[in-house]
């Protein structure tokens, strides 16, 4: 018997006109389309008349349900995964049901759609050339700072997706550990209040501080360049110096170098992490 094929089916991530065609048609042909949240894919799906079985398919159940849905596409079923919004798989669930079914045979035909990652770039005003996507990051403070700071010399465009919540504190962690340059949230993509707020970091912060923040957002940072990480390398080439002398423990040595640079603790502390990491990774 001829396997089923497994279609990945991008989807709108606000304005339900951002789908293909050929979303629609698949989503009209297959036998069982495989959603992230099947009330909240109802929606979309009575919008343009389609009406075939749908069941779930979500993080908590991924394991259960992707061994069902690999057996029904083994049968011959054809299958849509969709998620709640944009393309699955990009910090959505799905992953791990496309590698299986990749391993057990069975075709998988990505149907290519919005992805809020891409939406931004494309009209953040940043280099497009190369950029380095980083899905969310850690929700803990501590964490956060740690792989910001280990991000702090990448000369692509970093590109995060963040809740409304969070962003003050993440562009914050950012300007400590990467230094106050370019960024971009785009926030509301495709939707009726759709923005770009561009600025360095601390006129980005100012702008956004005294507002509401609702809705989804992406934020965008510009490359690390020499001009907006001299502070950093100036202060990683003093913590070196006390740290890896060995005479000084990581508070001593980060205590030091903020009297004698008056660079932010939060800055001079995280490089100390991003030293001490680098370290151990010799
Ligand atoms: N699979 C989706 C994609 O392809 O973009 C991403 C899903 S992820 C769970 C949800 C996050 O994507 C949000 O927290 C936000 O950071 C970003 N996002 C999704 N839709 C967005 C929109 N319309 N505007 C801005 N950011 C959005």
């Amino acid at each position: 018997m001829n396997s089923g094929t497994l279609y990945i089916v991008a989807t709108p991530i606000g304005n339900l006109e951002d789908i293909t065609f050929r979303a629609v048609r698949i989503l009209k042909e297959v036998d069982l389309i495989a959603a992230e949240d099947t009330r909240h894919s109802r929606k979309l799906l009575s919008h343009y008349g389609i009406a075939r079985p749908l069941t779930s398919y979500f993080d908590h159940n991924k394991n259960i349900k992707g061994s069902y849905l690999l057996e029904r596409l083994a049968e011959g079923t054809s299958v849509a995964l969709i998620s709640d919004a944009g393309t699955p798989c990009i910090s959505d669930p799905g992953y791990q049901l496309v590698r299986d079914a990749v391993a057990a045979g069975i075709a998988v035909v990505p149907i290519p759609g919005p992805s809020a990652a891409v939406t931004a770039l494309s009209a953040a005003g940043l280099p497009t050339d190369s950029f380095t996507f980083l899905g969310f990051l850690p929700n803990r403070q501590g964490k956060r700072r740690e792989r910001l700071a280990g991000l702090a010399g990448e000369g692509r465009v970093l590109i995060f997706y963040e809740s409304p919540r969070r962003l003050l504190a993440t562009l914050a962690d950012l300007r400590d550990t990467c230094g106050d340059r370019e960024v971009v949230v785009a926030r509301e993509l495709t939707k009726v209040y759709e923005e770009f707020v561009r600025g360095c970091l601390t006129e980005v912060i100012e702008l956004l501080q005294n507002r509401e923040i609702r809705g989804e957002v992406v934020i965008l940072v510009a490359p690390a360049t020499e001009e907006n990480t001299a502070d950093i390398a100036s202060s990683a080439a003093l913590l070196r110096r006390y740290l890896l002398a060995g005479s000084l423990s990581l508070k001593d040595a980060v205590a030091r170098v903020v009297r004698e640079t008056g660079l932010p603790r939060g800055e001079v502390y995280a490089e100390a992490l991003r030293l001490k990491e680098s370290q151990h990774d010799q």
